[in-house]
């Protein structure tokens, strides 16, 4: 496995194998691996000939009081990680490699608008953004994203779409930990005793799946999630919102495909989780 750090050197590679007619799946990362990520390589490597995986804690993507400088980094680490799952080549590039002084971005309307686009207004443009120049890199057949970042899977689904970008997107179920909590690069920032009090959020969930099925309306679905983690005093709610599976925006009646979503605060560290929801599935 090799790890590349410029454009120009993995483009003379991704040359080579496309005149090989090789399929090239993509899997885009922040680094700091762990099994969630394997998840993707994981599917990655069945579905393609070669697998490209990006390692890049990308600046664009975080607001100015968030924790870009802290977010954890360890390449050596996510090397064996990624070659145990069959990734062919690392693309790790510095900031400087993919940022000049840009000024031309890609956004997205109305879908940024609920949930983590809330709280973190410019996000997803950094996101769409990234992800497009990443894109235009290594132009895979198949890209890979996790569910545990729904909102950031449909926003990626509807640019794609809408652009007419020529790349399959391949959503992977969320992976979680024995006890429910779904991993993250994030849960390293937790204390013992906020690991423990992180579990509040799968409890919740698992609430949730419950009461669904019964037919409650979207805002007392809200109010029973929300007192299972009000009962946790190191959780602050951030959202507890039910949206239209596609659109992301918010829904009362469960009368289509839902997203059921959540960011939670365990103590400094903002978590999310969520789960989808189909009448009569
Ligand atoms: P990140 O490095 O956090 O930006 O995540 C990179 C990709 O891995 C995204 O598509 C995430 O949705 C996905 N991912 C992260 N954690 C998990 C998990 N626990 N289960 C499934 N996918 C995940």
């Amino acid at each position: 496995m090799k790890i590349i750090h410029t454009i120009q050197e993995l483009r003379e590679l991704l040359h080579i194998w496309r005149a090989e007619r090789n399929t090239i799946g993509f899997v885009p990362t922040m680094g700091f691996l762990h099994d969630g990520h394997g998840a993707l390589m994981k599917a990655a490597r069945q579905d393609n000939d070669r697998v490209v995986l990006s390692v890049f804690v990308n600046p664009t993507q975080f607001g100015e009081h968030e924790d870009l400088e802290a977010y954890p980094r360890d390449l050596k680490g996510d090397a064996k990680l990624a070659s145990s799952c069959g990734v062919d080549v690392i693309f790790a590039p510095t900031p400087e490699e993919m940022y000049q002084n840009p000024k031309a971005f890609v956004d997205i309307v109305d879908l940024s608008n609920t949930l983590c686009g809330v709280t973190r207004p410019i996000h997803f443009k950094g996101v769409c953004t990234v992800v497009t120049k990443l894109f235009n890199i290594v132009q895979p057949t198949r890209a890979y994203f996790g569910e545990k970042d729904a909102q950031q899977l449909a926003i990626i689904r509807k640019m794609v779409k809408d652009l007419n970008v020529p790349i399959t997107i391949v959503g992977v179920p969320i992976v979680r930990e024995a006890d429910g909590l779904a991993r993250s690069s994030r849960n390293t920032y937790l204390s013992a005793e906020e690991r423990q009090a992180a579990t509040i959020l799968y409890k919740s969930i698992q609430v949730g799946k419950e009461q669904i099925k019964i037919g409650m309306p979207a805002s007392e679905l809200i109010s029973s999630m929300k007192s299972v983690i009000q009962g946790e005093p190191l959780a602050r709610i951030d959202y507890v919102s039910v949206v239209d599976a596609e659109t992301m925006q918010i829904v009362e009646f469960i009368d289509r495909p839902v997203l059921v979503a959540m960011a939670v605060y365990i103590g400094k560290t903002r978590l999310i989780d969520n789960f989808s929801y189909t009448i009569g599935r």
